[in-house]
C-alpha cells in the first residue's frame, strides 16, 4: 500500500466523513441485489462504515463486513444497532481473509481493490478466492480510467482487473457504472 493509502490514512479519515462514505448503498450494488444476484452468505470486503452490508442485511441476507480500519467497524456496528439489523462486522485485513475461517457465496468490493499496490493484488485475489465457495461470485466496483481529473482514488483499468483475477477465476462482463461519492458521481467499473 502506498503511504497515503495505508490503514492509518483510512482510520484517520473516519474521524470525519470521507468522500466515499455516502450514507447509503452504492446504486449498482442495489441493482444487483434487486436482480437476486447477491446469494448469501455475503462478504463485504473493505466495508467501511457498512452501508452496502447494512442494505443487504435489510433485505434479509446473511452478511459479514470486514475492514482493517477500527473506526470504520466501530461506526458500522453502531449503525447496525441503531437500525435494528444483524451484520457481523469485524476488523480484519483483506490480505488475510482466510483467517476468518468462513466461506461465502458472494463477495462485494466497493472501492477496496484500488487500494492495493501491484504486488498486493495477486495475494488479495488468492485470499478472496479462498473464502468464496465453488461457483461463488465476487462483484468489484472501482474508479475507472474514464474518470477525468486527479481527485479521488487511483483508477483501475479493465485489463488490470482481468489480469489480477486470472488464476482460478472466470471474469464475467465488466460494465461502466457510476460510483456515488459525496463529491459527485464518478465513472467506475462494475466487474
Ligand atoms: N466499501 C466502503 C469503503 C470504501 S473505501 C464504501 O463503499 O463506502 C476503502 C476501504 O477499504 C476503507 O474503509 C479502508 O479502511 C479499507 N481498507 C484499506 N485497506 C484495507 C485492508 N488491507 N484490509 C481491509 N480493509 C482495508
Amino acid at each position: 500500500m502506498g503511504d497515503d493509502q495505508g490503514i492509518e490514512f483510512f482510520d484517520q479519515a473516519y474521524l470525519g466523513v470521507p468522500p466515499w462514505d455516502i450514507g447509503r448503498a452504492q446504486p449498482p450494488l442495489v441493482q444487483l441485489a434487486e436482480a437476486g444476484q447477491m446469494r448469501p452468505p455475503v462478504l463485504d470486503v473493505g466495508c467501511g462504515t457498512g452501508e452496502n452490508a447494512l442494505y443487504l442485511a435489510g433485505r434479509g441476507l446473511e452478511v459479514t463486513g470486514i475492514d482493517a480500519a477500527p473506526r470504520a467497524i466501530a461506526k458500522a456496528r453502531q449503525k447496525t444497532e441503531q437500525r435494528g439489523l444483524k451484520v457481523d462486522f469485524e476488523v480484519v485485513d483483506a490480505l488475510r481473509l482466510s483467517s476468518l475461517g468462513r466461506t461465502f457465496r458472494t463477495a462485494i468490493d466497493s472501492g477496496l481493490f484500488r487500494v492495493f499496490s501491484d504486488d498486493e493484488r495477486p495475494p488479495f485475489a488468492r485470499e478472496l478466492h479462498a473464502v468464496l465457495r465453488p461457483g461463488g461470485t465476487s462483484y468489484l466496483m472501482c474508479f475507472s480510467e474514464h474518470q477525468p481529473g486527479d481527485w479521488g482514488p487511483r483508477r483501475v483499468t479493465q485489463a488490470k482487473i482481468r489480469e489480477t483475477f486470472s488464476d482460478g477465476w472466470v471474469v464475467g462482463p465488466i460494465r461502466s457504472a457510476g460510483f456515488d461519492t459525496n463529491l459527485g458521481v464518478a465513472a467506475a467499473w462494475l466487474a
